[in-house]
Order: structure tokens, then sequence, then C-alpha cells
């Protein structure tokens, strides 16, 4: 990293003259200007017009001379600012070589002389050209984006922001001795003070690889920043951008953080800090993980700036330039200390989204500053309720298998499975639009659409499955389906699935153990007996052993027959057709069927929650105990029936629906209401119309050969598994312990989310990703999800 300056160019006044003269055709008053690694001269005409003659250090490769011209002429071309412009040769180049008294070829250039007085020496500065600076940045760096592919722009350099840790760390390492012998005064305390932004830093490091890159100027600091008094005739801007040397590719956000970090040095800083964020803001807006790492990066480039300037002064005395912003940036620092970090991240938030957030002041639990959509939701909204992402999504529209934010920046959704045949399908929308502009009422008269749902509705499942009852959520079905079951029989006990979920009302959070046994859940209630969970792969038998099916099925008949045997007989047995809250797990093939046998020996009713899995998404069937050959007694459906309308339903046999008739009326507000029927059967058409489940089947098994190629380069993707478009991709630390690694699935699924695919996690272990997405995920989709995860894998 340590970069050896010893080429800097020496040529004399006299030579610097003659090369403008016979390469530029420029002739004037020369003087020397400071530079760190190259040599500039100013060369002032007769008539008053200035330039610059650029020599640079023969270390610098010709690409980066290159690079750097590019970028001059894209900030030429904004005019929210001065920046200077190239002047061609004599041959209309803007480039030219000539040799140095050390027999090295360097390249000149020569560029128009700004004038204006340096940031640096600005006594009094309108907070609005701070402003103006972050706008004026923000339009550069959009601008410089366009080289993001150019050869040079990606280079090891030692003033890269990124490098500053490390810089800071060895510093620290040396102590006191890192100091020249004239410098040991306040060394330590000097010491003291880079531990402590380091430590500062550090609590934000990790958010820094995840942060958009490009090409920067990465040298706005304030002898590069001229404010000048505008003349209005020739519209000329009041600041101006000098010093292209620095060109990167780097973290984005540098660039606003080295500009402001100059800022920092200022008696009247706090408010230029500010202003010159919410004018880069207004330009190119800042994320809430770049707005919380800005503060710290900020005087990370202080500590940067000072370690640097000390390591140059032992090695080079003489040059005065290298070393003007050490004393202010030593005395920055030790202000800054007294600082509040997270008030200032609160601070330049409240700068760029508004004083609302100002007003509310708050931050979610990590302490991570949110928008402030976010912090009214915070007030307004029950705070169990969580989000996703550890930078919560603003998500405004959604078409097909996207979803936007509010500058249309798209999303592809891979987990959404309510928005079945895509979020907004114009037919559902057309449905929806139609019946409501001509009835909506409850189901007390009657009405076609309820009668021709129910038809096509029980269509689709085994004959035994006839009588339908519509609700509004997942829940109430499995709600409902419970009462029916209590309806059939006097037992109460109830069996369901190790990790399941059914659904939030009373009743059932007791018969979901992915809720009673983890956070805040009061554990197994005595009426409930839980079949271990038949993970092939991770669970106590494994696909490994030939009758491990069998096994499985051994312990749970054993458990349905000891809770028959309590006497008190058994209710209901409960299952998913897919374990989806339990981490995209398939029944084994064989599961069912003969648990089904026991509990109806038993007295009890069987019910199959399809609310995750059901209508085509598992691609080989429509249903997901169709894979089980077997009929439930009763089934439960919800999430895509709908597409995103609150619709759901029970569908059950004649039986059970004469036992659970039995004189008490069974009412529903909203359930089986005309728009409701619309909706479920324009889902329906969807389905069948546009061949969603063969799609899903083809879909997926594309996916299921792009992961499982992944799975031969990444010993992590410990399973990978799933139907259609139901899939679990299980990580783990080591293959052949099968130790679940969640960490890993967190950043894996944020990492995605930056590369603008959704994904989360899931499993009693939370080291699942889960994928289900609309199911009009397209082969290109796949391709995508697949390459971005091989890319994120390979980085991680
Ligand atoms: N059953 C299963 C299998 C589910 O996954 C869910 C929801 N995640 C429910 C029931 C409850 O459905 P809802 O959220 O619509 O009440």
């Amino acid at each position: 990293m340590d970069q050896p300056l010893n080429l800097q160019p020496q040529f004399s006044i006299e030579s610097a003259a003659d090369i403008a003269r016979e390469h530029f055709g420029r002739d004037g008053e020369v003087s020397s200007l400071p530079s760190e690694r190259d040599q500039n001269f100013k060369i002032t005409a007769a008539d008053g017009q200035a330039f610059v003659l650029k020599i640079a250090n023969p270390q610098t490769p010709p690409s980066l001379i290159e690079l750097e011209n590019a970028a001059i002429q894209i900030a030429f071309a904004i005019s929210s600012f001065e920046s200077p412009q190239l002047i061609r040769t004599l041959a209309n180049s803007t480039t030219t070589t000539v040799r140095d008294p050390g027999g090295h070829d360097c390249l000149v250039r020569m560029i128009s002389f700004l004038s204006g007085n340096p940031l640096a020496q600005e006594a009094q500065l309108a907070p609005s050209k701070s402003f103006l600076l972050g706008q004026s940045l923000a339009e550069l760096d959009v601008g410089l984006t366009n080289l993001n592919q150019h050869s040079a722009a990606k280079r090891e350099f030692l003033w890269d922001l990124r490098n500053a840790p490390a810089v800071i760390r060895k510093a620290i390492s040396q102590g006191t001795d890192w100091f020249a012998v004239d410098d040991q005064n306040d060394a330590a305390s000097k010491i003291s003070l880079l531990k402590f932004f380091l430590a500062e830093f550090e609590k934000v490091e990790s958010r820094i690889a995840d942060l958009p890159c490009s090409v920067i100027h990465n040298d706005a600091n304030d002898y590069n920043i001229l404010v000048r008094d505008p003349n209005p005739l020739l519209k000329e801007s009041s600041i101006a951008l000098l010093d292209f040397g620095d060109l990167m590719w780097t973290t984005q956000i540098n660039e606003l953080a080295i500009a402001a970090a100059y800022l920092l040095l200022r008696d009247d800083w706090m408010g230029q800090i500010e202003a010159i964020t919410s004018g880069y803001h207004d330009a190119r807006p800042l994320s809430g993980n770049e707005l919380s790492v800005l503060f710290p990066l900020m005087t990370m480039r202080l500590c940067q700036s000072v370690c640097i300037a000390n390591a140059q002064r032992k090695s080079k005395p003489e040059n005065e330039y290298l070393g003007v912003t050490e004393e202010p940036a030593w005395s920055a620092l030790k202000r800054l200390r007294d600082e509040n970090f997270s008030d200032w991240q609160l601070k330049l938030t409240a700068a760029c989204f508004g004083s609302q957030a100002d007003e509310t002041k708050q931050q979610d639990n990590s302490g991570r500053v949110v928008n402030p959509i976010h912090y009214k939701r915070n007030e307004l909204i029950g705070p169990s309720l969580s989000l996703s992402y550890e930078t919560p999504l603003h998500i405004v529209r959604g078409k097909g298998q996207y979803l936007f934010d509010p500058a249309d920046g798209t999303y592809l959704d891979c987990v959404n499975n309510v928005c079945h045949v895509g979020h907004c399908h114009p037919k559902v929308v057309a449905a929806i639009e139609q019946q409501a502009s001509l009835l909506n009422t409850n189901t007390r008269y009657l009405h076609e659409n309820l009668i021709q749902y129910a038809e096509r509705l029980t269509a689709l499942l085994p004959e035994q499955l006839q009588v339908c009852y519509f609700v509004n959520s997942g829940s109430e079905a499995n709600d409902l389906a419970l009462r029916m079951a209590k309806a059939c029989n006097s037992g109460t006990e109830t069996v369901v699935i190790d990790h399941a979920y059914h659904g939030h009302t009373s009743a059932l959070i007791d018969l979901s153990p992915y809720k009673f046994k983890r956070s805040g859940g009061q554990g197994k209630p005595e009426h409930v007996h839980l079949l271990s969970m038949p993970d092939g792969y991770r669970g106590d038998h494994r696909r490994e052993h030939v009758d491990w099916i069998e096994r499985y099925v051994g312990e749970a008949r054993d458990t349905i027959q000891s809770a028959a045997q309590t006497g008190r007989g058994i209710n209901a047995f409960f299952a998913e057709s897919w374990l989806g809250c339990g981490g995209q797990v398939p029944l084994p093939p064989g599961y069912l069927a003969p648990l089904y046998d026991t509990v109806r020996a038993a007295g009890g009713v069987c019910v199959a929650d399809e609310v995750q899995v059901g209508f085509g998404r598992l691609g080989e069937h429509f249903w997901g105990f169709e894979f089980q050959n077997v009929v439930p007694d009763i089934v439960t459906m919800g999430k895509p029936i709908g597409n995103g309308h609150p619709l759901a339903a029970v569908v059950t046999t004649r039986k059970v629906a004469d036992a659970f008739n039995n004189g008490m009326e069974y009412f529903n507000t909203f359930g089986g209401n005309p728009v409701s029927c619309a909706v479920g059967l324009a889902v329906l058409d969807v389905i069948e119309s546009e061949q969603l489940q063969r799609h899903a089947l083809d879909v997926g098994k594309q996916i299921l050969r792009g992961l499982n190629d992944l799975q031969s380069e990444f010993e992590c993707l410990g399973d990978v598994r799933g139907s259609g478009l139901f899939l679990g991709i299980e990580l783990v630390d080591d293959p052949a312990k099968r130790t679940p690694n969640a960490e890993l699935a967190k950043r894996v699924v944020e990492s995605m989310k930056d590369r603008r695919i959704l994904l989360s996690t899931d499993g009693p272990d939370e080291n699942v990703i889960k994928f289900k997405p609309p199911l009009v995920f397209s082969a290109g989709d796949a391709e995508r999800l697949v390459l971005t995860l091989r890319e994120v894998l390979q980085k991680l």
C-alpha cells in the first residue's frame, strides 16, 4: 500500500516554460504549484489567462491519465460547478510526453487555471455553498459511473478511504514510536484518539462491503475546492473542483465522506456537514446504510490523513504541502471525540429525509437510523410486527414477479407466494374492480359467484371433498377446521408436526411449535403432541439410511397412539403438506398415509394445511397432499388463493360438514362475498390459461439444476430441495456435520437484496433460504437468480 514517491518529476521553471511553449503554444510567467506526487506549474499569459502545466509522475500508468482526462471532461460538462478544461497540444492531443532530468518519460497535460479562494481559507461559508458542493459532487458521481468499466479505475491506492482502517491500525500498532522524535509531546494522546475513532468505525465496518462502489473524484479536500465570486455574465458557478489525480473505483459514499471530512476542520462544521450531506442526497439519494456509516467515515478520513502526513513528513520533511491538513485535523479529532456518533447519524439522516426524522428521533432495534415512514411505523404500529432486511425496503408498486421502490428501483421477488399469479395481475385487478363496482355484500343473499367458485374449487379436489366454507385468512381457515374437528369427535388431543405454523389465533398458536417453542412462546400445551420433523437431511433419521422413512413413521405412529392412550381421545392431526416454516422440508414419500390411518383409527380428523403450497406451486401436483396419495378430511387454503386479496377457504367432506352443522349458525361477515369469489375465480382462470402449474414445474427444475451445480462449487450449500417454485437452500458451516449457518444465510439474503433479489430465511435454525416466488417467475429470472447467488457466495 505504501507507494514510493521518489520519482516525482524535477523540472526547472525554465524547462516548464519551454514545454508550455513548445507543446501547447502558451507563453507566460511560470510559477510552481504544490503537488504530492506530480509537478504542476502555473503559466500566466500576458492577457491574464492562466493555465496549469501538469507533469505526471513517471510511475503513473498512461491508462490512469486517460481515465483522469475522461473524468475531467465529464466534470466539465456538469454545469453546477466549475472544473478545469483540458487544453490540447499543438498536435491536437490531450497528452504529450517529455523526458525528465532523471531520464524518465513523463506524461504532460495542460488545463485551464481556475481562480478562487481555497475552501480551507474561507472564513465565512454560507451553508448553501456546502449544499451546492454536495449536490455537484453527487452529479459528478452519477456522471463518473460511466467510467466504472475503465481498466485503470480499480487500483490500489494509499488514499483510498477503504485503506484507512489498515493505515490507522498500523500506526496504532507502532505506538508512540511512530511519531518523529520532536513530536513525542502528545504522542500518547494522539494514539488514544486514533484508537477511539477506529473503535467507533469498527461498530459499522461490516456494512461497508455491501455499499455501492463506483468511480469517484476521491479527493474533494478543502484545497481542491475553490470558492469564487461568480461572474453572472459568464454564468460561472460559485464553486470549482480541482485535481482529478486521486480518481478511482471505490465505495461511492467515500466521495461525500471525504469532502465532508474537511468541513469538520471548520469552526462552523456542524451546519456545513448537514448541508453538504443533504445537497448530495438531493442529487443522488443516500441509503440508510450509507448514512449510517457516513460520520464514522468522515472521522476515518481525518485519521487517515494525519497518519499518512506523519509518515510522509518523516520521509520528506521539505514538502510542506504534505502536512497542510495535519494540525487542523488533530485539533478537529480532539474536538470530535466528544461527539455522539449515533446523534450524528440521526442528524445527517434528518438532513436528508426532513424534519419528521428529527422530531421523532427514532432508531431501529440495532440503533440504525431509519426512513421517516419507518419512524412513523414504529410510533403507530405494534412493535411485534417485524420488517424484512437490515434496512427495510419501501415498496410502492408491483407487477408480475417484480416490486418497485419510490425511485422505481426494481426488485425480483422470490418470496411472495401470496401474489401467486403475479403482483397486480390485470385479470385479478379487473375482477375486483368489476365486482366491487357492482355489489359487495355478505353471503345472506343468493349470488352466483359463491356457487361458481365453490364448483370450480371442488372440481380441483378429490370427490369426497365437496363442501366449502370461505373465510379471510389462513389462520381463520385452520381455526375453523379445528372447530369442525371438535364437532366430529369428543377428543381433546391434537397432533402436529414439529416447527409447524398453522396461524395466529389463540387456538392455533397452541398448535404451532414455530411459535410456542420460540421467543415469547409459552411452550407446548399438554393437549398437543409433536411428531418430529421428518427431515431427511439434518433430522434424527437421514436419507442415507435405507429405513429412514419407516423410522420417522414408526415414531410418529407411537406418538399418535400414546396420545390416544391418554384416554382423552385424538381430536385432529394437522399437517402441512410440505413443511414451510420448518424450512421447506418435503414430507418423505409414503409418510402421511399410515399416519392418517392411525389418526382415523383413534377417531381423529386429518387436516391438510395447504395454505403455503396449494394451487399448483409444487409443479407436479396441484395440491401438496397429492404427493402423499392421501385424501384429507379437511383441506385449508389461504395465501395464493386470492393473489393478495384476503380470501381463504376450508373444504371438507359432507360427513364433517354435517357434524359441524350442530345447530349453531356459522356466519362470516366477509367470507365468500361476491368480490372475494370473483377474485378466486380470476386466480383459477389465470393459473389455467397461463399454465402456471406446468411453468412452475419447468422453471423449478431449471433452478434446481443451477443450485445443484452451485452445490458442487460451494460446500456451504448443504442441501438444496423442493419442487416446482417452492425450494429451500440449507446453509451449513461444515457439510459433513451439517451444522446450520444462520449468519451466512442472513448475509446471503442481505447481499442478494443489495443486488435487488428478494429472498428470506426460515427453518428451526433460520439457516434455510426460502424460495417461493410468484409463479410467473421466468427462465431468465431463474438464470439471474443462480448467477447472482454464485456471485454473492463467491464474495462471502
Ligand atoms: N398455515 C400455514 C402453513 C402458513 O404458512 C400460514 C401463514 N404463514 C398460515 C397457516 C396462516 O395464514 P394467515 O397468515 O393468512 O393467517
